[in-house]
């Protein structure tokens, strides 16, 4: 027993659950449509059902889960990062400290104030600031200051993210205080025996100081949380059922589970065997079944899904229940501004779709799907508990779709290209017609009419 997590019983869990009778499964399949989530012990059953038809029935289920409740959309951020220095030696990643081939680098706050310019210029308006663990929450917290201080034309970031290493309480209050939204911490594997493994030395060897790291987020009154599982390196099925074991922890210690949930399939990255060969490779079939799997588990939860994923791969886990993406991303420091002059040099790991926004966008908008720069919650407060208690079907749809909507409108009077913007207008007026709310519908349309004409930042 590490923490809360049991593994004994998880084992347990998946061994009982294994080769399923087809009643069973259809019966947890029913139990998921209701979208109220699911038990450790029914998702193992919905992990052991193998096989292809099997899979197809669980793949419907969650995309009919997805679209019941987010519907189109599709939340849009990039990562932001600040420095590869690192005192770990994380046997996955480039940014270890054993590895001297790599230039590092951590941005000045002219250096990154410039990034996030060049951001705000490609439209996005929610990133994820991204550290290597060398500095400490002082640099932390005067990195998420300058962020929000940067306005670039119509452009301004509205939500900053943190994934950083878990800090202490204290700390914890210090980011809070500057205003960030969610605080993202991935424990990597629950395997104990494998994190030891993985994590040889440094801060990062301590899986305790880890595990609890969103407890401590929480205690210091940062209510959006968020987890993940780093695939590869253990068994997937182990792995999915232990981070939902945290978030059980995490709602019953605080009556509110994740806000969003991670699961990044390791890349090659430079110098490191274990990333370029990983001991449990996951297949590009199982990936899409850990998606749908947690999207029938904890179907309020958002799903976030990065460009370690080819764009092949991103399109067919969008149906499957992945609620925002990354787009545009470079995983160096500095990387947007080098992208202009030169390939990158120090970056984490090999990204698997390098495509600039704007086509990402219209991408997207022409498979029908919402892109959203929506903010809203976390700036009327509505987090924590409070969000999860507006997340229900129906709800989500009359705040987030009208938001989206609206969001994705600016991007296209500001940023888009021709092509885009004809995409972007199809979308649009197709799915305003998804509002249900007549009022609601109308309201959302006039302010459609006001960014046109120049003005900005409208939200329910
Ligand atoms: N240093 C902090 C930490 O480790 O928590 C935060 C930054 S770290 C760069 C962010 C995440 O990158 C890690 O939690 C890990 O899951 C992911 N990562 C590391 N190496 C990777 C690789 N080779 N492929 C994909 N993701 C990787
Ligand atoms: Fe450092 Fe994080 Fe990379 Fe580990 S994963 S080496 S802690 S940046």
């Amino acid at each position: 027993m590490a923490g809360f997590i049991d593994e004994r019983l998880l084992f347990d869990l998946i061994e009982k659950a294994k080769n399923p009778s087809a009643v069973r499964v259809s019966e947890v399949i029913c139990k998921a449509k209701e979208m109220k989530g699911l038990s450790l012990e029914e998702t193992a059953v919905l992990m052991q059902a193998e096989g292809e038809d099997r899979a197809e029935e669980i793949f419907h289920a969650a995309r009919e889960v997805k679209f019941g409740i987010y519907g189109k959309r599709l939340v849009l951020f990039a990562p932001l990062y600040v420095t590869n220095e690192c005192g770990n030696n994380c046997l996955y990643c480039a940014f270890r400290r054993d590895n001297k081939d790599l230039v590092r680098k951590t941005l000045t706050i002219d250096e990154l104030k410039r990034e996030t310019q060049i951001l705000e210029d490609m439209g996005h308006k929610r990133i994820l600031l991204v550290y290597g663990e060398a500095h400490g929450i002082k640099l932390i917290a005067e990195t998420v200051e300058a962020v929000y201080s940067v306005k670039s034309g119509n452009g301004e970031i509205r939500r900053a993210n943190v994934n950083a290493a878990p800090m202490s309480v204290d700390d914890f209050k210090t980011l809070k205080a500057t205003g960030i939204g969610t605080y993202q911490c991935f424990q990597e594997t629950y395997h104990s025996e494998t994190f030891a493994k993985m994590h040889p030395s440094g801060n990062k060897s301590n899986y305790e100081w880890r595990l609890y790291a969103l407890h401590r987020a929480q205690q210091a009154g940062i209510d959006d949380v968020a987890l993940g599982v780093l695939y590869g390196l253990f068994d997937w099925k182990f792995d999915t059922l232990a981070l939902l074991m945290h978030a059980q922890a995490l709602e019953s210690e605080f009556g509110v589970g994740p806000h969003t949930i991670s699961f990044p399939r390791m890349e090659p990255a430079l110098n490191s065997d274990v990333a370029c060969s990983p001991p449990y490779p996951v297949s590009d079939f199982d990936m899409k079944r850990v998606v749908a799997i947690l999207r029938l588990a904890v179907p309020y939860t958002g799903l976030i899904l990065t460009t370690r994923e080819s764009p092949e791969m991103r399109k067919e886990l969008f149906d499957m229940g992945v609620s925002q993406l990354s787009a545009g991303s470079r995983t160096n420091p500095g990387g947007y501004y080098d992208a202009r002059e030169h390939a990158p040099e120090s970056e984490q790991f090999t990204l698997g779709d390098t495509r600039p926004l704007d086509e990402v966008i219209n991408d997207i908008a022409r498979m029908g799907y919402v892109p959203s720069f929506c903010t809203a919650c976390y700036r009327l407060g509505r987090t924590g508990g409070d969000f999860m208690s507006i997340a229900k079907p129906g709800l989500i749809k009359e705040f987030c779709l009208p938001n989206a909507l609206m969001t994705f409108k600016e991007y296209l009077v500001d940023y888009a290209s021709d092509a885009t913007k004809a995409s972007g207008a199809a979308t649009i007026s197709d799915q305003i017609q998804d509002v249900a709310n007549h009022t609601r519908r109308k309201e959302t349309s006039d302010r459609l009419e006001l960014i046109e004409n120049g003005e900005r930042d409208f939200y329910f």
